[in-house]
């Protein structure tokens, strides 16, 4: 079977091989085996001998991801913060490091502790501004450029091709964190990016039950052996049972990203211009600044992920929460279940994400169930 030809819906069905060669099986084997046997010369009889290094759980379930993002590799890491940490990793003592002021508040915080420990330079732009990011650059000091479209919990729009035309022009590398809704539907790597990242925690799993996080690469070279041998080193690929929880979760990623994407879209324009609501952010929506962007480079549909700024202040956001009855008030995102959450009592004060914001991560559930709680929890501001 040439996976060349496959389209990735089919790739993710089939989590990328289908049925075990050796047994038959429609649902391949996890290899819990912490240590792999030598043979009769005392070679290893797998390509790695610890689990540590790799397995062949692992393997399998990179592969079908690096297939899925049009990459060459992907390592899968036991979270999320793990693959951002280790790729931040490869920078060079001294270097230069660019991200957007608003984007996932861990990935910030990390960059600003190396920062503040002087092992990294940093300069957070503002991505609503034009040449902001042009701006912040700097030619043979800039290492690598981090970017997250749409962002979280504002979902401020970024073009990615554009983007990586910048980077490249001064020597630097993009990555792109795409977690928050383009699951694997963006593909930055076509788009000129040199990594992607996911929190395959969010939509690559979509059951709320794996912590897990994955890098894909566009090419195999010399920063990519490092990622490899600093996740060794440090201890951080996803374990076997994981990998498998992850791989069945991935094989209906598509399915599941449709609906979440359209009950998302028919939400967000229910509530546009609600009394009780003062804005709703959502890439889907015309009146979104990002759309256009956002509808040339995401395919089925914008995602399921939306903030409302409630009317009222800090307290009504937090009160709206509380008042829902399908709606799950909790973090996270990317799951079959909806979640809401206020982001501000997360992040904190220092938290430049507006006190009203209350994030969205729409589910697969009936849609007028959906807006009816919302409804009714809006009501009882
Ligand atoms: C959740 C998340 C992360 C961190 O991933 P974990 O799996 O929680 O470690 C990074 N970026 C974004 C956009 C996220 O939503």
């Amino acid at each position: 079977m040439s996976n060349e030809a496959l389209r990735p819906e089919t790739i993710a069905a089939h989590a990328l091989r289908g049925v075990d060669e050796a047994t038959g099986a429609v649902v391949p084997p996890i290899y819990l085996s912490s240590t792999y046997a030598r043979d009769e010369n005392y070679k290893p009889l797998l390509k790695e001998n610890y689990v540590r290094n790799g397995n062949p759980t692992l393997w399998q379930t990179e592969e079908a991801i690096a297939a899925l993002e049009g990459g060459t590799s992907a390592l899968l890491f036991a979270s999320g913060m793990a693959a951002i940490t280790t790729l931040l990793e490869t920078v060079p003592a001294g270097a230069h490091v660019v991200a957007p002021d608003v984007m996932y508040y861990g990935t910030r915080d990390w960059m600003k502790r190396l920062e503040g420990l002087g092992r990294i330079t940093l300069t957070l732009f503002d991505p609503r501004k034009d040449g902001a990011l042009d701006a912040a650059l700097q030619k043979g000091k800039t290492d690598l450029v981090w970017i997250e479209t749409p962002l979280n919990p504002t979902w401020d729009v970024i073009d990615i091709e554009a983007a990586s035309k910048a980077t490249h022009a001064v020597g630097a590398i993009l990555a792109v964190d795409a977690t928050a809704t383009a699951a694997v539907t963006t593909r930055p790597l076509k788009l000129g990016a040199d990594v992607v990242f996911h929190s395959a925690t969010k939509y690559l799993n979509g059951h709320s039950d794996v912590l897990a996080g994955v890098l894909v690469t566009r090419e195999e070279n010399q920063r990519w052996t490092d990622v490899r041998m600093l996740r060794t080193k440090i201890g951080a690929p996803l374990p076997p049972l994981d990998c498998f929880l992850l791989m069945r979760g991935l094989r209906t990623v598509f399915v599941r990203y449709r609906q979440c994407s359209a009950n998302a879209l028919a939400i967000a324009k229910h509530f546009e211009g609600h009394p009780k609501v003062e804005r709703v952010l959502y890439p889907g929506l015309a009146s979104h600044a990002g759309h256009a962007i956002a509808a040339r480079q995401m395919r089925d549909g914008f995602g399921g992920m939306m903030s409302l700024l409630v009317r009222g202040g800090f307290d009504d956001a937090q009160k709206l929460c509380t008042r829902l009855k399908v709606i799950v008030p909790a973090t996270s995102l990317g799951g079959v279940e909806s979640l809401a959450e206020h982001r501000k009592t997360v992040e904190g004060p220092t938290s430049p994400v507006p006190d009203n914001l209350v994030r969205l991560s729409i589910g697969i559930e009936h849609v007028d169930d959906l807006i009816a709680d919302l409804e009714q929890a809006l009501a009882s501001l």
